[in-house]
């Protein structure tokens, strides 16, 4: 059976509501304290589980509290779990959030157990890689295992996947056997230095992706929908008119479901247009992992 596999981060946010950012050396008294499950990785791949389509998942947590949270999750979730591995050396990722009431947020990542994916894990999941999977992956955890995917399983038929956030200053050339790459405007900001707020800008940044021999090039831009390049359409394809409360996590909503419609063999603008769907339903939902939508909310 075809199927994703979302090769990323697993992460627990710590949330606490504070009447304002906490300054150097300051105790802020906070409001409840919220624990959810994040990371890009997780949240890309609980995308695709709803969105149903058969998951794997290949990350790494700590042997603690956390790890365990996690994967009983994504147990639930539908997601197969035999390549989320538990690390006894390191914890599993954290966020620390404090978040002001205009929204402001202030964050601290310890990456934990995400910082020791690597290329050995991949070849103990390396049995579960077929040649008309989707390989979905993002940028929290080491270049090296992004890098050694890609020249692994590029030749097989696979596609493959990158969505490069959170916005890193990489050498594009090293990873350009990839299939599709979906940055968001600052993204592709920091990785062409080309500014995209013209149509003119956007094309540019994009080519230069794609004269690296990226196939297919996706520039989400917000509540604006996506810039698309590829060889076989090229130009805007528009977000859906919505009110949005939270955009936490519209990234990772809009990546998964395009990985699932490409899966389903759309072709690449109505893959995006059914993206731009499920992002916008994420974004009138407050929260990460509780605002991704399932399939029946869908109506294709
Ligand atoms: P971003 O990561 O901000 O570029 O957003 C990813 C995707 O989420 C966009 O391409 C849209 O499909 C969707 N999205 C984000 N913000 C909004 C919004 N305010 N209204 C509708 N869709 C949105």
């Amino acid at each position: 059976m075809r199927k994703i596999i979302v090769i990323g981060s697993s992460n627990t946010d710590m949330v606490v509501r504070v009447p304002k950012l906490p300054l150097p050396g300051e105790t802020v008294l906070g409001g409840d304290f919220l624990m959810n499950l994040g990371g890009k990785g997780a949240n890309q791949a609980v995308t695709t589980a709803r969105l149903a389509c058969p998951t794997v998942f290949i990350s790494k947590v700590g042997e603690d509290v956390f790890g365990r949270m996690a994967l009983e999750q994504f147990d639930k979730e539908g997601i197969q779990t035999d390549f989320v591995f538990t690390d006894s050396q390191h914890p599993s990722g954290v966020a620390l959030i404090n978040v002001d009431r205009r929204g402001e947020n202030c964050i601290s990542v310890a990456s934990g157990a995400n910082a020791s994916l690597l290329p050995a894990d991949i070849d103990k999941a390396a049995a579960v890689f077929g040649s008309d999977d989707i390989i979905l992956m993002q940028l929290e955890i080491p270049l090296q295992t992004i890098e050694y995917v890609v020249n692994k399983f590029h030749k097989t038929g696979a596609t493959i996947m990158l969505n490069p956030a959170p916005a890193t200053q990489i050498n594009i050339e090293t990873l350009r056997n990839i299939t599709i790459i979906t940055p968001n405007e600052t993204e592709v900001e920091t990785i062409t230095g080309v500014c995209v707020q013209t149509e003119e800008g956007l094309r540019e940044a994009a080519s230069t992706l794609k004269e690296t021999g990226i196939k297919n090039v996706v520039i989400t831009r917000g509540a604006k929908g996506a810039y698309v390049l590829s060889d076989e359409f090229e130009g805007i394809v528009p977000a859906q008119k919505v009110k949005a409360v939270d955009t936490t996590a519209a990234g990772d909503c809009f990546n998964g479901a395009l990985a699932v419609a490409l899966l389903e063999q759309k072709t690449l603008k109505s893959a995006v247009e059914f993206a731009n769907k499920a992002a916008a339903l994420a974004v009138q939902k407050m929260g990460a992992q509780s605002s991704i939508p399932y399939r029946r909310e869908l109506d294709i």
